[in-house]
């Protein structure tokens, strides 16, 4: 895999145009420009790969908008060492950015090709501490828990009990909720039983989906 100057300089154009679209965590663009994203994305898209669009990753699935992981990543405030689990691996793109910032990130993929293929790319890319997961995100990972953050990259209908429950206190959840659009919804926990919940802006993504999916 190649990382050329063009890459490079549609990599720093993608970054402007984040920070035009009013993203300004310096961080979370630092780390995006350091990660090429055409490594996510099959090569027939590489060409497209530095333009502000999801785009097909196989199994009817798409790697987020780079705005849309911007957003998400800048809620979620990392600090070096963070524990994070991400529901919805997908390409692997997201769980690379946050380990580039720091983060030992727990990524857990529903299916089963789709997990194969990011965990085979994570590890050759060396991008820091993470580990990857075929299991039901619904769940949740209780045996690391607690976690100091908890990402959702799939659209949810309502926000999972356990994910609630496997939050530090203190902790952060970005999550997409509602059906057929989104809004994003940032919960922290404030105490052993009390979130807060603040309702932001509405996205689109994939449907989280219950149970496993294996290959044929
Ligand atoms: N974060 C990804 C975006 C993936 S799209 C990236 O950076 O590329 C959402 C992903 O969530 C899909 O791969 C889908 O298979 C997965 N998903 C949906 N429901 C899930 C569930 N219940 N558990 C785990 N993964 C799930």
């Amino acid at each position: 895999m190649k990382d050329t100057y063009r890459h490079k300089g549609l990599r720093k154009q993608l970054i402007n145009e984040l920070r035009r679209k009013g993203i300004n965590d310096e961080q979370v663009l630092a780390a995006m420009d350091a990660l090429p994203r055409h490594f996510f994305l099959d090569k027939a898209f590489e060409e497209w790969a530095y333009e502000d669009k999801p785009f097909p990753i196989g199994h009817d699935q798409t790697i987020s908008q780079p705005f849309t992981v911007a957003y998400q990543t800048l809620l979620l405030q990392i600090k070096k060492r963070d524990k994070v689990l991400e529901v919805g691996t997908g390409s692997g793109y997201q769980a690379g950015l946050l380990a580039l910032l720091g983060a030992r990130v727990y990524t857990v993929e529903r299916q089963e090709g789709l997990f194969q293929k990011a965990k085979l790319l994570l590890k050759e890319l060396k991008l820091g501490n993470i580990r990857c997961y075929l299991r039901d995100g619904y769940k949740g990972l209780p045996e690391f828990a607690p976690f100091d953050k908890i990402i959702v990259t799939a659209g949810a209908s309502e926000v999972p009990e356990p994910l609630l429950e496997q939050l530090a206190i203190g902790g952060i959840l970005v999550i997409p909720v509602g059906d057929p659009v989104q809004h994003m919804h940032r919960i922290t926990r404030l105490s052993e039983s009390n979130y807060q919940d603040e309702s932001l802006g509405a996205f689109r993504f994939v449907p989280f989906l219950k149970g496993l999916e294996k290959e044929e």
